[in-house]
């Protein structure tokens, strides 16, 4: 998912809006937009990409609204409805409160089962719902109290962004393994899941917000405080591998320069001669460029996507998820025939996407074809908010690198190793990477044992 918010500034909406749509490549099932003035919050939201989710008669509704957050929807846990469709907004006596969020809850099951016994009705089956009701329990006048004494209670992955009539809440866990960013547009705050909302609304970029960290923007200005004393950095890798905007920067390090990192380590580990490299649209274009610059091949695009297919992982069922991967990606046939290829793709999940291009790239006259996959083998599920399914659907959790390359049918298949991917990591001022969905090392542990898709 991504989130966006916003503090004071006349054309709050309007950013939130802006902020949304260069983070749709997160989130792609349903958007929303939550505003506050200092007496009430008002919110709209809808299923689909954001142009979809909301129309211009909603957004001129919330232009008088100096605060916003935003989010968009990419379902890990709960179903795939408006009413799982964030920014949620919450009515009461004591005041509304809107809350947005990205991650996934391990304690989520459990906390909702003593809050349920207690009198709590949920509205939806998200995870992210808990929130609002430990914060609603907590009897303390203090709202900063409440809010940490509830984020406390909460396990897992989360980034969020909390919104009352006189403050926005900014969160991250203690292991932050989503990315949160803070910036500043004129003289207001801002923040998003990535700096290339920032860029889209012209705001500045100031800093990564660190594990544990509770900001609060109200009209007394920015409180920095934290949640809780620990703090064991855990990013998540498959946020710089794949899921990131290229241009979106950690510690002031855009994505692309990281992925370029990659691919370089990646030559150096792949010893295999070609004509050309040629990296897959979009996501691994930066990958095949380090390649080709470390194996000194030069890279072609041999692979042109139709940008008007959406993310293709993201498709329910596998016939749909092949259908869109053959209307999303096709071989430019002089680029490719005759020639030794190396493609080099940023991950393999089901090998849904490789299979096809292998077979494409063939059909086109490729010579040969080699896989160069630039992050290690992704072997088990993801528990902390990135869909990478259950263990039946990951082909390398069922079958060995050799299995692998057999089944999509490349000449070789070549994997970046655990260490190299951490060695480039470090080297750009990282404190720490989960790499759970490769090693089977899950940094949180996972209380409630059930795999997101699986409920
Ligand atoms: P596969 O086709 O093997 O199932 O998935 C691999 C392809 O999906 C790669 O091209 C990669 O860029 C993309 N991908 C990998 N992981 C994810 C993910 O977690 N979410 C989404 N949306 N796409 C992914
Ligand atoms: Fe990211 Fe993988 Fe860790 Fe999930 S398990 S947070 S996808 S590195
Ligand atoms: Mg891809």
């Amino acid at each position: 998912c991504g989130i966006f918010g916003v503090w004071n500034h006349e054309r709050a909406s309007e950013l939130t809006y802006i902020g949304l749509h260069s983070l749709q490549h997160r989130g792609q099932e349903g958007a929303g937009i939550v505003c506050a003035n200092g007496e009430y919050l008002f919110g709209a939201r809808g299923m689909g990409l954001l142009t979809e989710a909301l129309s211009k008669d909603q957004l001129v509704s919330l232009r008088e609204f100096p605060h916003a957050i935003g989010h968009v929807r990419y379902a890990t846990t709960g179903g795939s409805e408006l009413s799982n469709v964030q920014p949620f907004l919450f009515k009461s006596h004591r005041g509304d409160l809107g809350l947005a969020h990205n991650g996934n809850l391990v304690n989520a099951v459990r906390l909702r089962e003593a809050l349920e016994d207690d009198g709590a009705i949920f509205q939806t089956s998200s995870d992210s719902e808990v929130l609002a009701h430990l914060l609603r329990k907590n009897k303390s006048s203090d709202r900063k109290t409440r809010m940490k004494s509830a984020l406390r209670q909460l396990k897992g992955a989360f980034a969020f962004v909390v919104l009352d009539e006189d403050s926005l809440t900014i969160a991250l866990d203690d292991h932050g393994v989503r990315p949160l960013m803070l910036g500043k547009i004129d003289d207001s705050y801002c923040v998003a899941s990535e700096t290339c909302a920032f860029t889209a609304t012209g705001a500045e970029y100031i800093r990564d917000i660190e594990p544990g960290e509770l900001i609060t923007l109200s009209d007394d200005g920015i409180d920095f405080d934290r949640y809780t004393d620990s703090e064991k950095p855990n990013m998540c890798s498959m946020e710089y591998i794949y899921f990131a905007r290229a241009d979106s920067e950690f510690r002031h390090t855009s994505t692309y320069t990281i992925r370029k990192s990659l691919g370089k380590q990646l030559a150096r580990e792949m010893d295999v001669d070609a004509d050309i490299v040629i990296g897959v649209p979009d996501s691994s274009l930066a990958a095949a460029k380090g390649f080709s610059e470390e194996a000194g091949i030069k890279q072609e695009q041999g692979l042109l996507k139709n940008r008007y297919v959406g993310r293709t992982f993201i498709s329910a069922g596998q016939e749909a998820r092949e259908r869109a991967v053959r209307m999303k990606l096709s071989p430019v046939r002089d680029v490719v025939e005759g020639k030794r290829i190396i493609v080099i793709d940023d991950s393999i999940v089901r090998g849904t996407t490789s299979r096809f291009i292998v077979k494409a790239l063939r059909k086109a006259g490729a010579k040969e074809v080699h896989m160069g996959v630039s992050s290690p083998p992704l072997k088990n599920p993801c528990f902390y908010g990135i869909d990478v399914s259950t263990h039946a659907e990951i082909i390398a959790s069922q079958k060995s690198t050799e299995e692998i390359r057999e089944e999509i049918d490349a000449d070789s298949l070549t994997y970046l190793s655990v260490d190299a991917m951490h060695d480039v990591y470090h080297s750009y001022g990282s404190r720490g990477q989960c790499d759970a969905c490769f090693t089977g090392n899950y940094p949180i542990e996972i209380i409630d044992q059930v795999l997101p898709q699986e409920k």
